[in-house]
């Protein structure tokens, strides 16, 4: 199943579930369900497209307050349910013209759908894995994986099989690691603290900029950051 059923189920949850958040000593509770139904052509049964949505949701990782429940799949002759192995005539999808057109629209969706997430969650022309994976986590967080990491080597990159090891070495064994040890901003790209207060003899505080700028761009195929970056310099 491709990568990005679950990377799009993920920012599918998160868009819609809030966040389960920690108060003191529990988490707080499990409210909603994440109710997925395929409507397609066919026979109302479960197939293999029902089953990728078990696996697409197992992987998903989207840590929200609702659990991932029924699948369901609607078609012109009724539904049926995945895990309650139920099914019915009623309701069902009105019919469609005629097979070939409906496959076509389909295929027509199922591109579109496709494209739309990797638009949303892949890298974009030219950026390096670093400002993709920057961008990524302040939008969707880190799960403690190197899961944007790999994604950009998977779609730009597939023969750099030793990102994961080369990111370790610098401490970044998740994707926010990368940034708290490994990598930051050029000083050139600094910014001075807003609203600090500054002694006479103390140097301002200067911070990452909020947004970065644009990635400088890398070569296609390369997972070398862009010149945006470089190793952290230790100050103590
Ligand atoms: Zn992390
Ligand atoms: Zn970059």
């Amino acid at each position: 199943m491709p990568r990005w059923t679950s990377d799009a189920l993920c920012a599918i949850a998160q868009s819609c579930a809030p966040a389960r958040a920690w108060s003191g000593n529990r988490w707080s509770p499990i409210t909603g369900d994440l109710v997925t139904v395929v409507c397609r052509e066919g026979e109302a049964a479960i197939t293999a497209t029902e089953v990728q949505f078990h696996w697409g949701w197992r992987y998903s990782n989207h840590l929200t307050s609702a659990f991932e429940s029924e699948v369901y799949a609607v078609t012109p002759h009724g539904w049926a349910s995945l895990y309650g192995q139920l099914s019915g005539t009623d309701p069902a999808l009105p019919p469609v013209l005629s097979l070939a057109a409906s496959n076509s629209i389909l295929e027509e969706a199922e591109g579109l759908v496709a494209q739309i997430s990797s638009a949303l969650l892949g890298p974009r022309v030219a950026e390096c894995v670093l400002c993709y994976v920057h961008r990524m986590i302040t939008e969707f967080g880190c799960d403690c994986r190197l899961r944007f990491a790999t994604h950009y080597r998977d779609v730009r990159a597939p023969r750099a099989t030793g990102l994961e090891r080369r990111l370790g070495r610098v401490g970044g064994y998740c994707d926010c690691e990368i940034f708290l040890n490994g990598y930051e901003p050029r000083p050139q790209y600094w910014v001075p603290v807003a609203g600090a207060e500054l002694d006479e003899d103390e140097e301002s505080d200067f911070t990452w900029p909020d947004p970065l700028p644009d990635c400088a761009g890398v070569r296609a195929g390369s997972t070398q950051p862009c010149s945006l970056w470089w190793r952290q310099q230790r100050r103590w």
